[in-house]
């Protein structure tokens, strides 16, 4: 112990930065082989700790509660060492791998919950593939081996593991303080494989894109929930339930001083640039008006784009007008140009297709939009002010 103290001492006194080219990745690698072994003699030790019961003479139930307290070990951390401890003397090859330095504690800890579902005995049989799989692959990756594995020696047990984790799915949608919504879940393999290939899925992001992947994937889960809800509220099987409601004064969208928030289910108050957006295209969003006295003189019929405006709008439109985007019809919004809140008409010389970024920029105003004539409009950029949801500025806008 002495020995690696100094050692250590003499370690801590050298200048990382002095390590020039390729010598500072090559002692990062040296340095976590041989932090590996460390890990490995401290197993080693903790192997007889545990056999032994020597956790139970110092008034501890158990190794793993010794370990968060007198190591204060996270649990996660000190039941990954209980483990390892567990298996390490009855899986010689990983025991010897382990304390050469090549193979992580995190790697050994799949091999020891593995033999706690198998069976030691077949994870020891199967040690020598095992090792050769853990060599090439990262811990989640050998889980995977080892899953396999189960499903070849014990399908019944693997069926039963897989019908426990399923009970365990579920969802949680949380509004923050701001108005934003919180996701946090588990779901099961097929629900998440599907997720997955639709927030991953869609057409190729545009020249102006500046969002992030995960800004790109929020937007997309966005564009996916919201055709849904279009799809059931057009062939009206899926109920007039499946709406989610904007409450909101005609002052409120108009912008008069001192008129009171709009509203969103589930949500609640808005800030006007976001109830002008979602009260814009009908198409999703359900509007109720009024409530303290305002006159409804602004129908359904005056705001709603029918299905066949709609139709005719993808043929004349076929994707979102702002410049340079692709983003196809299915995916976009029918823009009013002139506001319907503002006596705009719902008709085709007054909407224009914008994908869900591109109408926002819109109603955040860094955009203007002029109608030509015809079908046709200028988009104008009209501020300094930029996010990533916004195009950047292009020298042919204007
Ligand atoms: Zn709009
Ligand atoms: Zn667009």
């Amino acid at each position: 112990m002495a020995l690696i103290e100094a050692g250590l001492t003499a370690l801590a006194e050298t200048v990382p930065a002095e390590l020039i080219g390729s010598a500072l990745g090559d002692e990062l690698a040296e340095l976590h082989r041989l932090s590996t072994r460390l890990s490995a003699e401290l197993s080693r030790r903790l192997a007889v700790f545990h056999i032994r019961g020597d956790a139970a003479a110092d008034g501890m139930l158990s190794t793993q509660s010794w370990l968060t307290h007198r190591l204060r070990m996270s649990r996660a951390h000190a039941g990954q060492q209980a483990a390892v401890a567990a298996v390490l003397s009855k899986l010689p090859g990983t025991a010897s791998a382990y304390a050469a330095g090549a193979l992580s504690i995190a790697h050994v800890a799949v091999l020891a919950r593995g033999a706690e579902r198998i069976g030691i005995d077949t994870v020891a049989a199967a040690e020598p593939i095992l090792l050769e799989a853990a060599a090439v692959l990262d811990p989640a990756g050998l889980r995977r081996v080892l899953t396999h594995l189960r499903h070849v020696v014990d399908p019944d047990g693997a069926d039963d593991d897989a019908a426990a984790a399923y009970e365990r799915r579920g969802l949680w949608c949380s509004p923050t303080l701001d108005g934003m919504v919180v996701l946090d879940g588990l779901l099961d393999p097929d629900t998440g494989a599907a997720l997955m290939e639709a927030v991953n899925s869609g057409p190729p992001p545009a020249a102006d894109d500046r969002r992030t992947p995960a800004q790109s994937r929020a937007d997309r889960l966005g564009e996916v929930v919201r055709d849904w809800l279009a799809a059931g509220d057009a062939t009206d099987n899926r109920g007039a339930s499946a709406q989610v409601t904007l409450t909101a004064d005609l002052a409120t969208l108009r912008g008069e001083p001192g008129s009171v928030a709009a509203a969103l289910d589930w949500i609640g108050p808005l800030d006007l640039s976001t109830a002008r957006l979602i009260g814009c295209d009908c198409r999703v969003t359900g509007i109720v008006l009024g409530g303290d006295g305002t006159p409804l003189n602004v129908g359904w019929r005056h705001r709603t784009v029918t299905p066949a405006q709609r139709a005719a709008l993808t043929v004349r439109d076929k994707h979102c007008q702002a410049l340079g985007c692709d983003r196809p019809a299915r995916w976009c919004d029918a823009h009013h140009v002139k506001p319907w809140y503002d006596g705009g008409r719902t008709d085709l010389n007054n909407l224009v297709l914008l994908c869900r970024r591109h109408h926002r920029a819109v109603h955040r105003r860094s955009w203007r939009i002029e109608p030509l004539g015809g079908g046709r409009f200028r988009f104008q950029l009209t501020t300094d002010r930029a996010t990533a949801d916004e195009p950047s500025r292009n020298p042919r806008a204007g």
